[in-house]
């Protein structure tokens, strides 16, 4: 399907990897964080990140080391900074969302995933079922307990998202938790033994009490706050009136694209569901 294609297969340029190179004389990214937050260059209009033979050259504090890969040959590695580490004049740390389209868009890529190893390493010290420490495997990314052998990954949390239509309109709803004003697909964390089309029309039901159908896959993202894959469909309005879920969702309604609310930024595979609606009935007679 083309659609899919235009959205996330951009071709990227960087190839996965566990094992680092023997010896790292090239310059390479790091990709370095304190709790959460990316160290950066600070520029006028834009942010970089360091790219040094050795990470030692900005004489910062910093705990574990993880080799990510590399971008069209350069190596690609994560750092996780100590926490009360001084940091240089020009650079500062900064939140993902907030450095996005401020950073190359490959380098932000790999951030995501930098971010995510960071985090997972931090916060699984020890095993789930014996307590013991656990070590780091050097040929997957993976931690074993030395004690008891239990395999613990880093951790993935799949969620569906989904662009319901109806005619020319499209459902957009608003959670207790946006910011005032906006409106955006529905999402829902797909759970234990559910398929992501269950997911789909399970959380469609729950959150607006409508039926899908037509179900269709249209691409998926990386969400790294703080360990998502959001999984985006398309889908058919079938049945049911708008009635909602208290707990979670605010407001819902249909909306035409030349109708919309304050929708979610860019960054999200949210915006590009709405997007692809929006040019969709731009092209119609
Ligand atoms: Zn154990």
């Amino acid at each position: 399907m083309g659609r899919v294609r235009s959205y996330m297969d951009s071709g990227r340029r960087f190839i996965s990897g566990i094992v680092p190179p023997t010896e790292q004389s090239e310059p390479a990214w790091w990709f370095a964080f304190q709790e959460n937050r990316l160290l950066v260059f600070q520029e006028p209009f834009s942010v970089s990140i360091p790219c040094l033979v050795s990470f030692g050259e900005l004489g910062l504090a910093q705990s574990t080391q993880h080799y990510l890969g590399h971008l069209e040959g350069r190596h690609c590695y994560a750092i996780q900074l100590a926490d009360d580490t001084p940091l240089p004049k020009g650079m500062a740390l900064e939140g993902l969302r907030q450095v996005y389209g401020r950073l190359d868009e490959d380098l932000f890529s790999i951030a995501t995933r930098a971010v995510q190893i960071v985090d997972w390493d931090r916060t699984h010290k020890f095993c789930g079922r014996c307590g013991s420490s656990l070590r780091l495997k050097t040929t997957e990314r993976a931690k074993e307990c030395p004690n008891c052998g239990l395999l613990h990954f880093p951790r993935l949390a799949p969620a569906i998202i989904v662009l319901v239509e109806r005619g020319g309109q499209l459902l957009l709803a608003r959670s207790r938790h946006f910011m005032p004003g906006m409106y955006s697909v529905l999402a829902g964390f797909v759970e234990p033994g559910e398929s992501l089309e269950e997911a789909v029309i399970r959380e469609v039901k729950e959150e607006v009490g409508v039926t899908v159908k037509d179900i269709q896959y249209f691409g998926s993202q990386p969400w790294p706050f703080p360990h998502s894959l959001m999984i985006g469909f398309t889908a058919t309005y079938a049945d049911g009136e708008i009635s909602l879920d208290d707990s979670e969702i605010e407001d819902a309604g249909w909306f035409t694209a030349n109708n919309l609310p304050r929708i979610p930024g860019k960054i999200s595979i949210a915006r590009k569901l709405i997007d692809w609606f929006v040019g969709k009935q731009g092209r119609m007679p």
